[in-house]
This record gives C-alpha cells, sequence and structure tokens, in this order.
C-alpha cells in the first residue's frame, strides 16, 4: 500500500463535500502526487484527517491516505512508484490487520474444548464489552454480570436522577449497560499507540454497531452519548447472539478461591455459580467492590490520580481562540487541550474535555456528589466544558490504606454535596480567584490581557442535574486551589479569555482515573489469583472509552492464549 501523508485542502467553508465528493479530490491530488492517471488509481482509503488551523483563519484540512495502483500488486512495484514521486510525504507501508488468533499467538482454529471454559465478564463498560464480543465472536460463551440497569431502563433512572435529585446507587452514570462512558462526550481518542491494531479493531467495531464511519480518520473522532447507547445495546444483542449473556442488575459481591488460590466461583444476587475465569473489568468507582478485593487479598495498589473543577465558557469564546472564527460552519466545534506545570510541581491540566456539551452530576453513592462532562453528536450546546485537574499521589492521601485514594474523593465529593445540598455547586472563576488568597500570580506573562475578558451574559451553566451558585473554592485543600488558579491564569495566557471573571468553575471533579490499580502480570492475570483478569480504567490500565476497549481486546487475547496452552 502506498501512504501518502499531509495532503492539504483549504476549508473556506463553501465546499462542504460528501465522503464521496471528498474520496474524488483526494483521487485526483494522489494520482497528480504519484505521477500517474487517476485512472491508474485502483482505491483510496482515508487514513487520518486533522485540522490546522496555525494560520487561522485560514483553515486548512489535512489528510493521510493509503492509495493502491492498479498493476502495483507487489511492494517492489510500489517502491518504483514511491521512488518516482519524490516527496518524503509518500512511502510504501504494510497496514496492520487485526486478527484475533494471530494476536493471541494460537495457530489454526480455538480447540473446541478450551471453548467451554465458563468465563465471566464483570462489568459492561467499553472494557468488559469488548472483552466479551471478542471472547463470543471466537467461539466462546461469556457471562457479562452488570450491577446497573440495561441502557434503556437506565437512560430514565438516569433523566429521573437528573430531574429529581433522586439518585439510584445500582443506576447511575456510573453504573449500568455501557459503564461510566454510556454518558459521555463520547470521545473515541487515546494516546495509546495502536501498534497492534487494536485500535483500528475497536473503532471498525464502533463503526459496525451504529457509529458513522468517519471515527475511522477523524483525528478526534467523537459519537455523544446519544449514539454510544445505540452502539452499546447493538454489541449486547450481537454477543447475545454469539452465545453469551447479559445479567443486569447483578453485582458480584464476593469471589470464591478454590484451595490453591484461583477463581472457583463468583457470588451475585446471592447465587454461588460456578466460573474458571473472572475478568475484573469493573471501572474506577466501583469501591465497594474494591472492598471486597482488598478482603480477599487480591494484589493491589495505591496510584496517584487528579482532581479539580468542571470549568464552562462560552463555546464561541473557544471557536474563537482556536480557529479565529466564533461560529465556523464548515468546522467541528473547537476543543482545545491544556497543560502546565506549577512552581510546586504539580502537574495541572485539562481533561474530557466536551466541546458544545453540559455539566453533569455524576453521583453514584448517597451523600455525596461528583460531576463530569457529556455531549450529544451534535455538540450544539451554547456552553465549551472541560475539567481543569490537578495531580495527587499517595502522599496526599493521608493513609497507608490501599484504599486511602477513594476515602481522599469521598471526602471531596461529601464536601461538594454539602456546599450544593446535592445540587452541582457552581462559582464565578472571579469569586473562587478572590477567596483563595492570597494569591499571587506569578507567571507573569506580558500576554495577559490587562483587562479580563468578560462575558457573564452569555454564560450561564450547561448541566444536567439542578446546579445552585455556592463558595465551590471550600471543596479541595488550599495547595491544590492554588494550582488550580495558578493552572488557570496559565491557561488565559493560551486561549484569550479562559481566566475571564465570569468562567463557570462547578466541582468536584474526582472520577478522573483509578486510585488503584490491581495489579497483573505479563500475560495480563492477577499477581495472586488464578483465573483473576484485571481490566480496563478500574484496574489502573486504561483511561478513557478507547483504551479500555482496546484493553478489554487485550485480555480476551490472554484468555484465549491461557487455555490454548493449558489444554497443551
Ligand atoms: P466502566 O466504563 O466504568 O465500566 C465498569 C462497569 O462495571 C460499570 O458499568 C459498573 O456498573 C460495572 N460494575 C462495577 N462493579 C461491578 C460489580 N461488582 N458487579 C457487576 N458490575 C460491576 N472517556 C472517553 O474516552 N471519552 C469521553 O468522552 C468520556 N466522557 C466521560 C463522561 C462521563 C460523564 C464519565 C463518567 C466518563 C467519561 N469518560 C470518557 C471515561 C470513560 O467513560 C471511562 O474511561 C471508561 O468507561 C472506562 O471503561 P471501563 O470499561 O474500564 O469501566
Amino acid at each position: 500500500m502506498i501512504r501518502i501523508n499531509q495532503i492539504k485542502l483549504l476549508n473556506d467553508g463553501k465546499n462542504m463535500r460528501s465522503h464521496n465528493e471528498l474520496c474524488d479530490v483526494l483521487k485526483k491530488k494522489a494520482a497528480k502526487l504519484l505521477r500517474i492517471t487517476e485512472n491508474d488509481v485502483e482505491d483510496i482509503v482515508i487514513m487520518r484527517q486533522s485540522i490546522d488551523a496555525r494560520k487561522k483563519p485560514q483553515i486548512v484540512d489535512v489528510f493521510m491516505i493509503d492509495v493502491s495502483v492498479k498493476g502495483a500488486s507487489d511492494k517492489k512495484a510500489e517502491e518504483k512508484i514511491v521512488s518516482r514521486a519524490k516527496d518524503k510525504g509518500i512511502t510504501v507501508v504494510t497496514p496492520v490487520t487485526y486478527n484475533f488468533l494471530e494476536r493471541a499467538g494460537i495457530e489454526g482454529d480455538m480447540p473446541s474444548k478450551a471453548l467451554d471454559t465458563r468465563i465471566a465478564v464483570i462489568g459492561s463498560g467499553p472494557a468488559g464489552l469488548f472483552c466479551a464480543y471478542m471472547l463470543a465472536s471466537n467461539g466462546f460463551k461469556p457471562v457479562v454480570f452488570e450491577r446497573g440497569a440495561d441502557v434503556d431502563k437506565r437512560q430514565e433512572i438516569v433523566e429521573k436522577f437528573w430531574e429529581t435529585g433522586k439518585l439510584d446507587t445500582r443506576t447511575n452514570v456510573q453504573f449500568g449497560e455501557g459503564g461510566a462512558g454510556t454518558f459521555s462526550d463520547g470521545k473515541l481518542n487515546t494516546m495509546v499507540k495502536d501498534k497492534d491494531g487494536r485500535g483500528r479493531k475497536a473503532l471498525s467495531l464502533f463503526t459496525a454497531f451504529g457509529a458513522d464511519s468517519k471515527i475511522m480518520y477523524d483525528a478526534k473522532p467523537h459519537i455523544g452519548t446519544d449514539v454510544l447507547r445505540k452502539v452499546v445495546k447493538n454489541m449486547r444483542n450481537e454477543i447475545i447472539s454469539l452465545g453469551g449473556e447479559f445479567r443486569f442488575e447483578t453485582q458480584v459481591t464476593d469471589i470464591v478461591l478454590s484451595k490453591d488460590g484461583g477463581v472457583n466461583a463468583l457470588v451475585a444476587n446471592g447465587e454461588e455459580i460456578p466460573f474458571d475465569i473472572a475478568v475484573l473489568a469493573i471501572g474506577h468507582s466501583a469501591r465497594d467492590t474494591f472492598s471486597m478485593l482488598k478482603d480477599r487479598e487480591v494484589s493491589m495498589q495505591k496510584k496517584p490520580f487528579a482532581v479539580g473543577f468542571r470549568v464552562e465558557h462560552p463555546q464561541k469564546l473557544i471557536n474563537l481562540s482556536q480557529y479565529g472564527i466564533e461560529e465556523p460552519k464548515s468546522l467541528p466545534v473547537a476543543s482545545y487541550k491544556l497543560v502546565m506545570n506549577t512552581k510546586e510541581g504539580r502537574g495541572v491540566y485539562s481533561f474530557c474535555m466536551c466541546p458544545g456539551g453540559y455539566v453533569v452530576n455524576a453521583s453514584s453513592e448517597e451523600g455525596r456528589l461528583a460531576v463530569n462532562g457529556m455531549s450529544y453528536s451534535g455538540r450544539d450546546s451554547e456552553n465549551a466544558n472541560s475539567a481543569i485537574i490537578i495531580t495527587v499521589d499517595p502522599k496526599d492521601f493521608g493513609s497507608d490504606d490501599v484504599l486511602a485514594g477513594v476515602e481522599f474523593q469521598r471526602k471531596l465529593e461529601e464536601k461538594a454535596y454539602e456546599l450544593g445540598g446535592g445540587k452541582i455547586p457552581v462559582e464565578y472563576y472571579e469569586d473562587f480567584k478572590k477567596a483563595v488568597s492570597p494569591f499571587e500570580d506569578k507567571t507573569g506573562d506580558k500576554n495577559n490581557p490587562k483587562e479580563p475578558v468578560r462575558f457573564r451574559d452569555v454564560c450561564k451553566p450547561n448541566t444536567k442535574g439542578a446546579y445552585v451558585f455556592s463558595n465551590v473554592h471550600e471543596i479541595l485543600p488550599d495547595d491544590l486551589n492554588k494550582s488550580f488558579v495558578e493552572g488557570m491564569e496559565k491557561f488565559g495566557t493560551m486561549i484569550k479569555g479562559y481566566n475571564s471573571p465570569d468562567a463557570l468553575i462547578a466541582g468536584v471533579e474526582t472520577r478522573t482515573s483509578s486510585p488503584v490499580r490491581i495489579n497483573r502480570t505479563q500475560s495480563g492475570e492477577s499477581e495472586n489469583i488464578k483465573g483473576l483478569y484485571p481490566c480496563g480504567e478500574g484496574a489502573g490500565y486504561a483511561g478513557g472509552i478507547m483504551s479500555a476497549a482496546m484493553d478489554g481486546i487485550k485480555i480476551a487475547e490472554f484468555i484465549a492464549k491461557k487455555l490454548v496452552e493449558t489444554l497443551r
């Protein structure tokens, strides 16, 4: 395959092309660059599309495409064409194609005896769902346990919670079919390198189950909560049709171990159910399950994570900063990524940025409140929001207990709940900053606007779940508040108006990643419990929908490999 990098097309807003029209334009470009006729181009596949706004307001779409050329059936023939093209951006590549058995190191078919293994998948978030799908599509019959409700019932329960404030601790934004990401922005990008093709495989499954195929090449793929729910349901139905099983509203409350220290059975709804293998894809919020694992002495360790607030700005302000236009018609609403280090050595960064989104009440425990961000596929709300979070590590947790990070989160969430009386507490940045006193702006950046940008009239809290103005600055300890303000001021030098007095600060963002790691070996198994496979974000091996899905696929490969090896 011949890969062409950096094909640039001006995005002038006038020429909004359909996918087919775009492919025609790219085909013409490819032929010219390869010095062949358009007729000689067999096919092109768009591998990546990104936006270059460095010379805003002139915006350029940048493409990476793979081209197959008629008559060039082997690498040698392709290399000949590439050398003729004399362009560093053009190379011959061997695309990575994903094959489950090959990745699992299995030759031939899966032995039928291995397929009789009783496998439980605990959790139906992306990690559990993709793991179960890979197992089921390769002949296994996994049983998926999910403490929360199926996605339709869950949607009703969550919407009712947002309307009434009455929390269901079994089914909520964290728990239920599809996991924590179901009521999310549905961003599908990841920092994890995709050398084994699991990322592309995961994207192709999202597409097969209902997402737009553009996610296969968009540099910032996004599907929104509405499409995500559809995908999750279609995937579940496919797993069932392949012989898998789902048990909703069924929490696994214990693991029964055999004499040799391996998984023997699971306890769910008071019933003991025999299993040989259990995939622990429980997410970062299953605090009671973490406690059970601690009681069972499953090898775990504390791990750093990050806490902070959701910050809202008018989407127009972000568009203007990123594109030089307030309302771009032919571009996706703008996003951002911000990172800095404070003088005290804390990292402060934007996390789970949701353009055109909502701040959501994402609580899962009575008397405790946590926020997060969500959007629909249209990303058409008036505000952009993002978590601005500060790194914390076990030194901050105040105890040596392996679950000290959980208790640290709980205290912050209790404070947030208390401040808002169960509603999302919100504060203008101006008031927050004044209260975090004495604050010295040490950033000393000359570009900082003297007159702060104000937009109070046009930025109202855009939340799912009621909000109330309150003293959000009372939630975090002083040093973290100062790091937050230091971060906000620095970010104001990167995006004009980011540190506006009118920016809205909502608290508290605590569920950023898991506060523990459930230790596993190189082959994916728990360090001390045979047959137990920690997986995804809760186990500390993923951060986000895509990486959790990729980890789920990886764990399915590990399981298949182990079973084949054991049978030999
Ligand atoms: P989870 O998705 O948390 O799934 C774990 C599942 O296990 C849950 O459904 C839970 O109910 C179940 N479970 C737990 N314990 C038990 C038990 N004992 N028995 C039975 N079932 C159990 N990430 C992105 O990449 N992009 C985004 O846009 C994005 N937006 C987000 C917005 C919100 C509001 C939230 C809350 C998260 C968002 N995230 C986003 C993060 C993303 O959702 C997680 O990284 C991802 O879902 C982790 O996947 P997982 O499968 O490891 O765990």
